[in-house]
């Protein structure tokens, strides 16, 4: 049996050992099918239950309102850049607030498609803080506001919605869904690759409500129109059949955790532990993002030298902790701490991290 390291990577990320063991046991046939998953029609009962149970277990953790869709789409969340402006611009203007890397990302490829205003951009500080209420500028008669609930390489993330009045709130969640409960209902839309919290790559969760829905122009392409995907119960075309399987038993894995309530608890405590090592560290380790945004997602910092990163990483392979290399536009370390990374793997990074710092520092 190949031992299983700690596994930090951002994504795709560390699944839950109790769900690869699951679909291993059924890899080789459903039960009661004597067919694999991944050989089944996308067409055929047992799938329309594993999709189905997916999504009612997708309503049960986040108390999805009646009136929203669950679509479980391809494409990534890359796509979802240009999905969101395609069916929901409308010919008007939509703000896109700037936190990081990915939020430039999804302005770049919106600005393809209509007009957008960049309420804030926190480019000038490398993206280590979020705005304040007074800070964004928003539009008047926007058609949405757009921001990213959490940014995967800065490691900054909102604790709470920004305050944008009446204007519909759309959300890039990639990194954070289902890690903690969030109100569906404040959101005209949500989006979150699986990769990272829900599942393997393949498959993209969108959660919408009718009015988006509605709002959707009949003249885009097929498969990039939100409605085809409500129509078709997100079997327009071929899904990941497998990763929508995967999903399924990761969003089982959470109930079983206690729901979302519970998982956050865990993840804050997760985080405290490497940020107060890092705050401990007197400036050994510098914290990228500024205390009161910090990210229980992904924690990034550095080291005083090129030199200490390069021991650092290296030393933290001999302790089974893997893939901790931080994104090469901020530098650094970056220590992805998803739902699935065991309290017992952040204690284990904790100590290495104090006994580095005791013994460079
Ligand atoms: N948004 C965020 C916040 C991300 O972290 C990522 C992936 N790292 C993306 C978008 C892009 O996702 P994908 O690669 O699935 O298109």
């Amino acid at each position: 049996m190949t031992e299983r390291v700690y596994n930090f990577s951002p994504g795709p990320a560390m699944l839950p050992e109790a769900v690869l063991r699951h679909a291993q046991e059924e890899l080789l046939a459903l039960p009661a099918l004597g067919m694999s998953v991944l050989e089944i029609s996308h067409r055929s009962e047992a799938f329309d239950e594993i999709l189905a149970t997916a999504e009612a277990r997708l309503r049960g953790l986040l108390s999805i309102p009646d009136d929203y869709h669950v679509l479980f789409l391809q494409g990534g969340s890359r796509l979802q850049f240009s999905m969101v402006p395609m069916n929901a611009l409308g010919g008007r203007t939509a703000d896109y607030v700037v936190t990081g890397s990915w939020g430039k990302k999804a302005v770049e490829e919106a600005r393809r498609e209509g007009d957008v205003n960049v309420a804030w951009d926190g480019g000038e500080s490398n993206y280590d803080r979020l705005p304040t209420a007074e800070q964004l500028q928003l539009t008047d008669e926007a058609a949405f506001v757009h921001f990213t609930s959490n940014e995967t390489i800065q490691g900054v993330q909102f604790r709470a919605e920004p305050e944008t009045g009446d204007v519909p709130l759309i959300c890039d969640a990639s990194s954070d869904f289902l890690s903690r409960p969030i109100d569906v209902s404040r959101y005209s839309l949500l989006y979150a690759c699986a990769q990272k919290n829900v599942g393997p790559a393949g498959v993209t969760v969108v959660i919408m409500g009718n009015d988006a829905v509605e709002a959707c122009p009949s003249n885009l392409p097929g498969m990039l129109n939100y409605r085809n995907h409500v129509e078709a119960k997100s079997c327009y075309n071929t899904p990941p059949v497998f990763s929508v399987y995967l999903v399924n038993l990761v969003a089982q894995w959470l109930l079983d955790q206690g729901g979302l309530a519970a998982i956050e608890q865990r993840n804050e405590q997760k985080a405290a532990q490497l940020y107060s090592v890092i705050d401990a560290s007197d400036g050994f380790y510098g914290g990228h993002a500024q205390p009161d945004c910090r990210s229980l997602m992904n924690v990034t910092f550095c080291l005083p030298n090129e030199d200490l990163q390069t021991a650092f990483l290296a030393a933290a392979q001999q302790h089974q902790l893997y893939e901790l290399k931080g994104h090469r536009s901020v530098g650094g370390i970056r220590a992805s701490i998803y739902n699935a990374m065991p309290v017992a793997g952040v204690k284990a990074l904790a100590e290495f991290m104090d006994d580095f710092a005791n013994r460079h520092g």
